[in-house]
């Protein structure tokens, strides 16, 4: 065998067990929803002006048996080859649903915010679904938010725009998740009534040469949501010139490693009662 036979038979082999993985463990998808694998981590959105946690946004997590503790890089391209998305999307209001149930119980309830995969929010009978859940547990429906992406809308947005507008009249926030990252954010902003932007990780996660740009980029787009009355997070904070910066540009809140990481539920909690404290 000649090296490159060899380099391809070794190549293949890896390709030929990453395979059998994804295949194992898209076969264990099933078992993963019957045994509630699935787990909803909880990261702390910050109110720059009083220094609280607010709201959370609610993030997958794979617990599993036989993988480890998998995040949504891996879990979401596996669910949605077997077109299983929209169940793990309802599957977690239902999850946020009782995590807000306990603690409007011991009157400590913040808002949730949670993803909708792209495809689902178009299809017949979404809206329903959602609101069936939350007053199935009784949940003042302020207390939940549906985060969606900005890529959703591309060429549909008066589709996008009735969605919007029913979950709105039905008291529900609304928010446009990695705003700046897609194609027509500004004119999305002109069509959509949404309540709230999450501006982009890739604002924060520039080289220095681009630093400026980027800062007068994100000044720019807070200029617009105070014009427009619409509430601002910033996603993907680490470091607290940052913070200190966004704080000075009147943005909102804020999410970020900075802060904390996506926790457990009991981790949020503690996180929580703690910060709010001080
Ligand atoms: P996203 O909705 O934009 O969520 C923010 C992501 O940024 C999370 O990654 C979070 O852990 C990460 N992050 C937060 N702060 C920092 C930071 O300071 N530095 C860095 N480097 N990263 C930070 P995660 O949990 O891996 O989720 C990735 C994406 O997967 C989410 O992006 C969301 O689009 C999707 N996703 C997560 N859970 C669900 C779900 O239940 N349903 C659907 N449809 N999508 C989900
Ligand atoms: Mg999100
Ligand atoms: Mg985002
Ligand atoms: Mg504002």
């Amino acid at each position: 065998r000649d090296s490159k036979t060899e380099a391809y038979a070794f190549f293949s082999e890896r390709m030929y067990e990453n395979m059998l993985r994804h295949n194992r463990m898209e076969a264990s998808i099933k078992k993963a929803f019957d045994n509630e694998e699935f787990k909803v981590y909880l990261q702390p959105r910050i109110t720059l002006d009083d220094q609280r946690v607010h709201s959370a946004e609610a993030l997958v997590r794979w617990d599993s048996p036989e993988y480890g503790m998998l995040l949504p890089g891996e879990i979401i391209p596996l669910l949605e080859n077997r077109g299983s998305l929209e169940e793990l999307d309802m599957y977690m209001l239902d999850h946020v649903c009782q995590i807000l149930k306990k603690w409007i119980e011991a009157d400590k309830a913040i808002r949730i915010s949670f993803n909708v995969s792209r495809t689902y929010i178009f299809k017949p009978g979404f809206v329903q679904r959602v609101l069936q859940i939350i007053d199935h547990y009784g949940i003042n429906h302020e207390y939940i938010e549906i985060e969606i992406t900005e890529s959703v809308i591309f060429d549909r947005s008066d589709a996008l725009y009735s969605i919007v507008k029913e979950l709105q009249d039905n008291g529900l926030y609304i928010s446009m998740d990695d705003f700046g990252s897609g194609y027509s954010s500004l004119n999305m902003l002109k069509d959509i009534p949404i309540n709230t932007i999450k501006l982009d990780q890739v604002f924060f996660k520039t080289d220095a040469i681009n630093a400026q740009r980027a800062k007068a980029i994100i000044s720019g787009i807070l200029n617009l949501t105070h014009t427009l009355n619409i509430h601002s997070v910033a996603e993907g904070i680490e470091n607290e010139s940052d913070m200190k910066f966004l704080q000075r540009m009147g943005c909102d809140e804020i999410q970020g490693y900075y802060y904390s990481r996506p926790l457990s539920v009991s981790d949020f909690e503690s996180y929580m009662d703690a910060f709010n404290k001080k």
